[in-house]
């Protein structure tokens, strides 16, 4: 069928989305308000961007102040904002990544993790995690898990080995003197909100180092204060070598970034890499302010409280079980997990799905309250399916 819009005439959007039957037209704070003046509350995210939920003044002010100075000029000047911005990012993320590159997605930043790896150790095969997602352009949907049904290319630019999550023996049969690189989740999103153990995530560290391997972790979706921690390097007390960041880094505006140890660092060369829009002014602007509202907001701890209220207290109504790390929470329902998203909007709220049809994701805004956890409970034990 011809997908409409709601005039009725034709849409012009290419058709690849599966959408819900809902038109967005305002948000403030952890609330969303559609077409037809009806309100929700947003345990969305839209993707786990929206970081600081909608309209955050914070956030407002940075970007209409960083418009008004300079809107845009390229990496070919310095800019003392990117500066800036970089500096945080750095010192917001674990100890011992020293340099930060700016892109504009999460998939570009795994695309350039990927590329500094075989740069500097010029090897030719990638392992990656079962249930893995890392984007959508060549190199890193050719590690995405279930990408053989859209991936389209004739084939893949690398050599890719995939590790069952958590199984310590098969990762250590995987390494080898011709690994570039081993990328991973620490807490697996699209897969449905799955941490990655401590053990693993502790094996993967040693073998490679072990091997002259780069360790890179993908934390484009869990990353920016989501799991309660800057980034789940710290949760885990484990640095990779390479560590990619974007959604919610500036909390809207299309950010990402690929933060490199110095020892990476020191094998790149002058345009070895590049972008137009990266490291952009007004991203960077909004990088800043992000970083700084989560530290003077003091919001690391609400997440860690309220996780650990919604991790148990969820398990009520059509949910058994809950799993995940901070607000990158996945409930596990013995109903499809489309039938509960749906039950959960005619309430008026709003979640997400995942690639496990049993598993509902939750990705709320840091500035979530605990009126609002009590809404989702409330809510949840109203559904019976
Ligand atoms: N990596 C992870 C873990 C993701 O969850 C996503 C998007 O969902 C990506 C990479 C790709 O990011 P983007 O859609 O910004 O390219």
């Amino acid at each position: 069928m011809m997908e409409q819009n709601k005039e009725g005439r034709e849409s012009s959007l290419l058709d690849v989305f599966a959408r819900a039957d809902l038109e967005i037209v305002s948000g403030e704070g952890v609330w969303l308000t559609d077409s037809k003046g009806r309100r929700f509350l947003d345990f969305y995210g839209g993707h786990a961007v929206a970081l600081l939920g909608n309209a955050h003044p914070r956030l407002l002010s940075a970007l209409a102040e960083q418009a008004r100075t300079l809107f845009f000029q390229s990496n070919a000047v310095d800019l003392a904002v990117r500066e800036r911005a970089a500096q945080r990012l750095i010192a917001f993320g674990p100890e011992g990544l020293h340099k930060a590159f700016f892109v504009n997605s999460g998939a570009e930043a795994n695309e350039n993790a990927l590329r500094i790896a075989m740069l500097a150790n010029k090897r030719p095969r990638v392992v990656a995690l079962s249930g893995a997602f890392h984007g959508r352009t060549a190199a890193v949907a050719a590690l995405t898990a279930g990408s053989e049904k859209w991936y389209g290319f004739p084939q893949k630019p690398m050599d890719v080995s995939v590790v069952p999550i958590d199984d310590v023996e098969a990762l250590a049969k995987a390494m080898g003197p011709d690994v570039a690189a081993l990328i991973l989740e620490p807490v697996q999103g699209v897969a449905g909100a799955r941490a990655v153990s401590t053990d693993f995530i502790h094996a993967a560290r040693d073998l490679t180092t072990k091997h002259g391997a780069a360790l890179i972790f993908d934390e484009v979706q869990c990353g920016v204060g989501r799991t309660g921690y800057p980034f789940a390097a710290q949760a885990y007390g484990v640095t990779p070598d390479i560590l990619t960041t974007a959604k919610g880094l500036a909390g809207g505006f299309p950010v990402g970034a690929v933060m490199v140890s110095n020892s990476y660092a020191a094998k790149l060369g002058k345009g070895q890499l590049g972008t137009t829009f990266g490291g952009g002014p007004l991203a960077c602007a909004l990088v800043e302010a992000i970083i700084d509202t989560i530290e003077k907001e003091d919001l690391l701890s609400r997440v860690r409280r309220l996780s650990a209220r919604l991790a148990k207290e969820c398990i009520v109504g059509p949910v058994y079980a809950t799993q995940g790390m901070g607000y990158l929470l996945g409930l596990r329902t013995h109903a499809p997990a489309s039938a509960v998203l749906a039950a959960m909007r005619d309430r008026g709220i709003l979640a997400g799905s995942s690639g496990d049809p049993n598993v509902v994701r939750l990705l709320p805004p840091l500035v979530l309250q605990d009126e609002h956890v009590d809404m989702l409970v409330d809510c949840l034990k109203e559904i019976s399916l």
